[in-house]
């Protein structure tokens, strides 16, 4: 992350000078509404704006358009009036998470899209970002942390906050995150009027139920379940998600799903960020994201390959069968990348199966014959005769 406590010092000081205001008569936000600006939530809002043009010039950001009008998209028609407000950034990271800054810059990790299954999941999850802006909760949690704690945790908010836009070091906005983390009500209220946003744009208000229990399950099985990001800011629970369901269930009539957009703008992708995933290691939260899309069959292709490949890299008793059978699964589809035939050829020769090593690699060069890799496994080829 950018160090950015020479340049927040002199803010700083401006904030900590301004006057004490209970978060008790905060107002939403109304549409098209800035701060004073000698407010403190102009000094707030100062700080997001740097961050955002930092974390525009990062070279984290997604570039397709069609995915991009998608998002803006979803985000207009969940709250129109506050569309010229919000600036959406889709950006290249593992992982499930979303944040809002109080400016109205919208981040959203590649990580989250490859967990949604549908639209009506992801509006869910926008809305509820959305909440978190028209309700103002960072300027609430902001007062009431300058009224209860210390200069240093003031101090350490406001770079959390500053930091939350940025991507790259998620050691830090790991650590940052109990700091930044919203109040349990707010939480609450968010999901609340994220499910009423997603209700009211005419989606099904089950799929939020369904979003929440999976990502629970994914919790549970993880390595270091604190490395989840959104859950250092969004403490999940049953109780979280038994409410949405008996909310969606009391207001809900079927409502729409939109899993073909949304699957056709995403399916491109998927080889891509299942690959940051994996470069993660942590193998048990990768079993259950990828069987949690295979159940979806969205490019199952990909899915069965780095299926494989966690089987392959984990190496424990057991999983060089496993990769195996992932990677034939992947080959049946036609859709698989061409590196399948190679991490078949590696599984087979260390399973000491010569004569199948030698084909799979064979099909590799045939699929990729201009491959970078081409020497290196030809030399393989060479060895196992
Ligand atoms: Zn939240």
């Amino acid at each position: 992350m950018v160090d950015l406590r020479p340049r927040l010092a002199p803010l700083l000081i401006g904030l900590l000078l301004t006057g004490c205001a209970a978060s008790g008569n905060v107002q939403d936000i109304q549409p098209g509404e800035r701060p004073d600006l000698e407010t403190d939530e102009a000094g707030l809002w100062m700080k997001m704006d740097r961050a955002e043009a930092d974390m525009r010039s990062s070279g984290k950001v997604v570039r397709d358009s069609q995915l991009q009008a998608y998002l803006e998209g979803i985000v207009c028609e969940l709250a129109p009036d506050y569309c010229q407000d919000i600036r959406v950034y889709l950006v290249r990271n593992p992982g499930f998470n979303a944040s809002m800054s109080p400016n109205g810059a919208m981040v959203v990790w590649t990580g989250l899209l490859l967990r949604c299954e549908n639209e009506a999941q992801l509006a869910f999850v926008l809305g509820h970002e959305l909440a978190h802006y028209i309700q103002r909760h960072s300027l609430k949690r902001w007062r009431d942390l300058r009224a209860t704690t210390s200069g240093m945790a003031f101090f350490q908010f406001a770079t959390a906050i500053t930091g939350f836009g940025l991507v790259g070091d998620l050691a830090t906005l790991g650590a940052l995150g109990g700091v930044m983390a919203f109040s349990r009500d707010h939480e609450r209220e968010a999901d609340r009027i994220g499910l009423r946003l997603a209700q009211g744009a005419g989606y099904s208000g089950a799929e939020a139920a369904k979003i929440w229990d999976y990502l629970q399950r994914e919790k549970d099985a993880a390595d270091d379940g604190d490395g989840f990001i959104f859950f250092a800011s969004h403490p999940p629970s049953d109780e979280r998600r038994d409410t949405l369901a008996e909310l969606a269930t009391a207001t809900a009539g079927e409502g729409r799903r939109g899993a073909e957009a949304f699957r056709r703008l995403t399916a491109g992708h998927r080889l891509a960020w299942l690959r940051d995933e994996l470069r993660l290691r942590d193998y048990a939260r990768m079993e259950v994201l990828t069987a949690h899309l295979l159940e979806a069959g969205d490019a199952p292709g990909a899915v069965h390959f780095l299926r494989g490949e966690l089987h392959r890299l984990r190496g424990e008793e057991g999983d060089d069968g496993k990769a195996v059978a992932a990677y034939y699964a992947a080959l049946k589809t036609r859709q698989a990348p061409a590196e399948t035939y190679r991490s078949l050829g590696l599984v087979l020769w260390s399973m000491e199966k010569p004569r199948e090593a030698q084909s799979a690699f064979r099909h590799y060069l045939r699929r990729r014959p201009k491959a970078d890799d081409r020497a290196m496994v030809e030399d393989y080829i060479n060895q196992l005769n």
